[in-house]
């Protein structure tokens, strides 16, 4: 393009022509590739030799949803198993602000104390909704995050409950093969996903406050049931008598409950997460706990129930995709539940109605 600016008028002035518009993407610069996804067989070494990134890349695919991530999960877990089991494994549950995060931070501080690795973990059903979740989020255990021995993954964010526990029980296997030898596995204590937690681990930790007003009530009965531990959080200040008082009515309580299948009684421990208090006698009380049910034999015995009933889990679960996940049975369950809304079909009919289309494809007749 010519420039009137170098006209001789102009003299002492050049002005260059124009260059083209640039690429928006720097043509010199080295496309980065996405690294490839290592075999099975290099993952499960990855994971033995303890490599941190490998682990990673495997539990990302033990929670994708893809068939072709999913049979990769699987046959890494599969050779993992061998390598599993050695660990102690704590479900630590508590209503929110109880304070799950504060204490996983010191809780994981004072087990590292002694050497090993430990990973957290967390199921959070309600994370599909809110879009990632809150639990074993890294930046509410601040120290632990940063501490090299340790591993914390958030909730699996798909799925229903049983899904997201799945994977959280098989995230468990690799973590092991990777020398993880603490497990702990953090989950609200406000619903169903207490249950299964309680499916995955050694020790129930509840974590408790004092002077709610509503410590023996409701919902959390059911989870006292469940608890090998009762720690009263915040016994601190001059919080400190009223957790005493909540610790006394809780032994109380705990009187009422039938034994433990495992023998052991659980005990109510007072502490404070925040100003560090009381840290060591939650964890000798829970080395006392797995002294106890590795004498008794409880320990194994607990173990192979569980690994049924993840076999039973996870029969279920598949069964329940299969059958929802078909587009035929989805067509015919929406018009069968509008007859049902519309009261022209009994529930059960409807429901035989669909089961019996859903088997007769099965078969092919
Ligand atoms: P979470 O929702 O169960 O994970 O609870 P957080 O760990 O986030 O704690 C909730 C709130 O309680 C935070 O503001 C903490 O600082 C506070 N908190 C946690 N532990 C203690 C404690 O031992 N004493 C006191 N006074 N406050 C605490």
């Amino acid at each position: 393009m010519e420039h009137i600016e170098n006209d001789d008028q102009f003299a002492g002035l050049t002005v260059n022509s124009g260059v083209e518009q640039p690429p928006v993407v720097n043509p010199y610069m080295k496309k980065r590739r996405r690294q490839p996804l290592p075999s099975p067989s290099e993952m499960v070494e990855g994971i033995l030799k303890g490599d941190v990134t490998i682990l990673s890349r495997a539990v990302t695919l033990v929670e994708s949803l893809s068939a072709d991530h999913q049979a990769i999960a699987q046959e890494v877990i599969e050779k993992c198993l061998p390598y599993s089991g050695n660990s102690r494994r704590i479900g630590i549950t508590g209503v929110p602000g109880a304070g799950k995060s504060t204490s996983i931070d010191v809780f994981g501080l004072h087990v590292l104390k002694d050497g090993g690795k430990l990973a957290v973990l967390a199921i959070d059903p309600s994370s599909e909704r809110t879009k990632g979740s809150i639990l074993g989020d890294k930046t509410r255990m601040e120290k632990l995050s940063i501490h090299p021995n340790a591993f914390i993954r958030p909730s699996p964010s798909a799925g229903s409950l049983g899904g997201v526990a799945r994977k959280t029980r098989e995230t468990i296997v690799l973590c092991e093969a990777a020398g993880y030898n603490n497990i702990f596995v953090e989950t609200v204590g406000v619903g169903q996903s207490e249950t299964a937690v309680h499916s995955m681990v050694d020790f129930f930790l509840l974590i408790q406050l004092a002077g709610t007003g509503d410590e023996l009530q409701g919902i959390k009965r059911g989870i006292m049931e469940m608890a090998d531990g009762i720690v009263i959080n915040k016994a601190d200040g001059d919080n400190i008598d009223r957790a005493r008082l909540a610790q006394a009515q809780f032994r109380s309580a705990l009187h009422l409950f039938p034994p433990t299948l495992s023998g052991w009684i659980p005990e109510v421990l007072c502490y404070s997460g925040y100003y560090e208090l009381g840290i060591p006698e939650v964890w000798e009380m829970i080395d006392r706990y797995f002294e106890f049910i590795k004498k008794n034999g409880y320990f194994e015995r607990k173990r192979q129930e569980q690994a049924q009933y993840w076999m039973y889990e996870t029969i279920n679960e598949q069964l329940r995709n299969n059958f929802y996940n078909n587009a035929d049975v989805s067509a015919l369950l929406a018009d069968k539940e509008q007859r049902v809304l519309d009261n022209r079909q009994s529930s059960f009919t409807a429901a035989r109605d669909v089961l019996d289309f859903y088997f007769k494809s099965l078969t092919g007749k």
